[in-house]
């Protein structure tokens, strides 16, 4: 059961075990893939805790953070976002993000071809990689889609102007 698997991450880092840190935790294990604000986990754990403050949301947040429970993550949007740390999550590889600077989607993706450049940088300068982060921005696919689609219709209205320009350059009088 997750509520056990997160004491026991609370407990081996040394954290005790309180209502408000199960409660973090599991709201953002909740909703997975999410990337919550402080404020939403606040609003999201208040259903569950209505005695809850947002400075205790702030005050826990920031100790799970600092023992790699959770991490902070930013999407250049201006919010600073939260999501299970490395300690908190199951997966052996943390996921990446890939942002749409379209409409803002985050994606989540695990998998990278880095360890073979984490090799090679072991291999080549002795650097040892304890960690890296991938940030990807680019189209998701919708927007890819709509873009494209607004660029044919507009090469096309381009087209048809250029047309009819060539038709009426042909058609001026010498
Ligand atoms: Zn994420
Ligand atoms: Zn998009
Ligand atoms: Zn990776």
């Amino acid at each position: 059961m997750e509520q056990e698997r997160f004491k026991e991450v609370l407990r081996e880092r040394g954290l005790k075990v309180t209502n408000q840190r199960l409660l973090v935790l599991e709201t953002i294990a909740d909703r997975p893939g999410e990337h919550l604000t402080a404020e939403e986990i606040y609003e999201l754990a208040r259903v569950k805790y209505p005695e809850i403050g947002l400075a205790t949301i702030y005050r826990t947040v920031q100790v799970l953070v600092d023992l790699n429970v959770i991490d902070k993550v930013s999407f250049d949007d201006g919010f600073v976002r939260y999501e299970l740390g490395e300690a908190g999550e199951d997966s052996r590889h943390h996921h990446h993000h890939a942002i749409c600077q379209e409409c803002g989607k985050v994606i989540s993706f695990e998998g990278d071809l880095l360890e073979t450049l984490e090799q090679a940088l072991y291999d080549t300068l002795g650097f040892v990689v304890k960690d890296h982060e991938v940030k990807l921005t680019g189209y998701c696919r919708e927007c890819a889609d709509r873009l494209e689609q607004e660029n044919i219709w507009r090469n096309s209205v381009e087209d048809r102007k250029s047309e009819r320009r060539e038709e009426s350059e042909r058609e001026k009088p010498e």
